[in-house]
């Protein structure tokens, strides 16, 4: 084995570090292909977990992949293939951007939409700050 890739592979079991050091586990995309679409198989507990609304976090999967794509009951279907890896970057991102609160780390948040801003609040500690979707 290369060592560089000797690096990699370890460096994919250290367990990732966290900027707030918080204990919230981020959600793992459970997923398989069907074709050349890929499904989300945990899409509804990914969505409880986050508190997000299913609709709104697919739209931001959909923008972020490039990929069109329909919730199916529990599941999120994309019309293409989209690896894991990437999948699960993009979750995170999500989370670090649109759910966790920037003060106290924790997960406890949710959004309060409006023009020309959306604003997240949250409920741990009271802190609010403007975010994209
Ligand atoms: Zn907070």
């Amino acid at each position: 084995m290369e060592y560089n890739q000797l690096l990699d592979n370890l460096y994919e079991k250290l367990p990732k570090k966290t900027s707030s050091g918080e204990r919230f586990e981020k959600p793992i995309a459970d997923t398989f292909f069907q074709g050349t679409k890929t499904i989300i198989r945990n899409f509804d507990e990914i969505c409880r977990t986050i508190r997000r609304k299913p609709e709104e976090f697919a739209k931001y999967l959909f923008k972020e992949l490039a990929t069109p794509g329909s919730i199916e009951g529990a599941r999120l279907t994309l019309q293409t293939k989209v690896y894991p890896k990437l999948l699960n970057e993009k979750i995170s991102n999500y989370v670090d951007q649109s759910v966790i609160c920037n003060e106290c780390g924790k997960p406890d948040t949710h959004v309060e939409y409006g023009q020309p801003v959306n604003t997240l609040i949250c409920e741990a500690c009271g802190a609010r700050r403007p975010i994209r979707l």
